[in-house]
C-alpha cells in the first residue's frame, strides 16, 4: 500500500485508536499509582524504624550486587524466600548495611514481590536511592528492563504501570484483583507487536482498558481515572473514517504547471508571496460545499497517536485556507503524504480570513496573478464593483 493511503486504511486506523487508549489507560492510571508506590515506601521505611527501633532510616551507600540481606540462607544453599540467585545464598562475602537498613529493604521487595518464585528486577533499581525514591522500590516490580532512571510514574509508560500493580503484593490491596490488569498488559503486547500495524476491532481492548480504570475498590472513585474513562468511552465510537474521506487524489505523472511569474515592479504582499501555491488548488464550488461535520473525536487525539512516533505532525490550520487542515511528514517519516480535511474552528477563523483575502487580491480563479489580468472593460467594471 503506498504510503499516503496508510490512514484511509481502516484496519490501520483501529490500530492507531488502540494506541490513543493506551495513552489515555496510562494518564489514568499514573496518578493512582504514584500514590500508593509513595505510600509502600512509606510503610516500608516506617516499619524498619519501628522494627529495629532506629532514630531514623537512612542510608544511600548499599548497592544491590554486594548487599547483605536481612534474611539467612536455609540449609546448604536455600533462600528461605524462594528467590533465585539470592545475595543469601552467595559464596562472596556480603557488606551489611552500615545504617542497618537496605538489608530490610532487600527483604520486603523480594517478599511483596507476587510471582513464584519472586524474581525482582533488580537491573531496574539503584539501591542507593531507597530510602528517599520510591519508585526506586517500585520499579523493582517491572519484569522489563529500561527503567532505572524513572523517577515517577508519569515518567513510566502504560506496560511498566501495569506490571508494577500486578506483580507487587502491596498494590493488591488498592484492587479487586488482578485480572482484568493482567489482560490489559497482553493487550499491549499485540497491539504494538502487531507486524502490519493493524487490528480489525480496537474495541474490545478499549472496553478492557475502561474496565481497568473502573475497579471498583479506589480506581473508579479516582478523578484521574475518571476523565480518562470519559476520553476513551469518547474514542471507543469513533473509527476516524473522517480521515479516511480526506486523502486525495494524487496527482498524475508529468510536467507540474507553474504560476505566471510576478512582474519584477509590481509589489507582493508578504502574505501573498509566501502562499501562492493555495491559490492554484482547484476550489469547490460553493453550491456544492457541504458544511464540516462536528468531529467528535478532534484532530488533537490523532496528533496524540502519531507524536508516537509514526512520523506524522499536522500543521496548525490558521495558516491553511479553505478550512483545509494539512498534513505533512516530519523527517523522519520521509513520506510524501498530504492529507487534507475540513474542520470547523472558530478560533483560527480570523486569521484564515486574513490570508484568503492577501490571496485573492492577487490570483484569480487560474491562478494568475491580479497584474496580468485584462483590462475590465467599463461595464465588466461596474458588475465587479456591484
Ligand atoms: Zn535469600
Ligand atoms: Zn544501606
Amino acid at each position: 500500500m503506498a504510503h499516503p493511503l496508510y490512514l484511509s486504511n481502516e484496519k490501520y486506523r483501529q490500530w492507531l485508536k488502540a494506541g490513543l487508549g493506551l495513552r489515555y489507560l496510562k494518564e489514568g492510571l499514573a496518578p493512582f499509582c504514584e500514590d500508593v508506590a509513595k505510600q509502600q515506601h512509606k510503610d516500608i521505611l516506617d516499619n524498619i524504624k519501628q522494627t529495629k527501633i532506629l532514630p531514623t532510616v537512612t542510608c544511600g551507600q548499599c548497592a544491590v550486587r554486594t548487599l547483605k540481606p536481612d534474611h539467612v540462607k536455609i540449609g546448604k544453599n536455600k533462600c528461605p524466600l524462594g528467590q533465585a540467585n539470592c545475595n543469601c545464598c552467595c559464596k562472596g562475602g556480603k557488606i551489611a548495611c552500615p545504617n542497618n537498613v537496605c538489608g530490610a529493604i532487600y527483604d520486603n521487595i523480594i517478599t511483596n514481590h507476587a510471582s513464584v518464585p519472586p524474581a525482582p528486577n533488580w537491573k531496574n533499581t539503584q539501591s542507593q536511592q531507597w530510602t528517599v525514591d520510591p519508585w526506586s522500590i517500585a520499579k523493582c516490580f517491572i519484569n522489563v528492563s529500561g527503567y532505572d532512571l524513572k523517577t515517577s510514574a508519569a515518567d513510566i509508560d502504560c506496560t511498566g504501570l501495569l506490571h508494577v500493580i500486578i506483580n507487587n503484593k502491596y498494590f493488591h490491596n488498592h484492587i479487586t484483583g488482578t485480572d482484568v490488569f493482567s489482560k490489559v498488559r497482553k493487550y499491549r503486547s499485540e497491539i504494538f507487536r502487531s507486524s502490519t500495524m493493524e487490528l480489525e476491532n480496537a474495541n474490545t481492548y478499549i472496553d478492557d482498558m475502561i474496565a481497568v480504570l473502573q475497579d471498583g475498590k479506589e480506581l473508579i472513585y479516582r478523578k484521574d481515572a475518571k476523565e480518562a474513562v470519559k476520553k476513551l468511552q469518547e474514542v471507543a465510537p469513533a473509527n476516524f473514517d473522517q480521515y479516511a474521506a480526506v486523502v486525495p487524489p494524487q496527482p498524475a505523472p508529468g510536467p507540474v504547471p507553474q504560476p505566471a511569474p510576478v512582474p519584477q515592479h509590481a509589489p507582493v504582499p508578504q502574505q501573498a508571496q509566501m502562499t501562492p501555491k493555495r491559490a492554484l488548488a482547484p476550489q469547490p464550488d460553493p453550491a456544492e460545499v457541504v458544511p464540516a461535520p462536528v468531529v467528535p473525536v478532534g484532530i488533537e487525539h490523532l496528533q496524540c497517536v502519531l507524536d508516537q512516533g509514526t512520523g506524522f505532525r499536522l500543521l496548525s490550520f490558521d495558516a491553511m485556507s479553505n478550512d483545509q487542515l494539512q498534513m505533512v511528514p516530519t523527517a523522519r517519516a520521509g513520506m510524501g503524504l498530504h492529507v487534507s480535511t475540513p474542520i470547523k474552528n472558530k478560533a483560527t477563523q480570523t486569521s484564515r480570513d486574513d490570508t484568503e483575502q492577501s490571496i485573492v487580491s492577487e490570483y484569480d480563479s487560474d491562478g494568475r496573478t491580479g497584474v496580468n489580468r485584462p483590462e475590465l472593460k467599463d461595464k465588466d467594471k461596474s458588475e465587479e464593483v456591484s
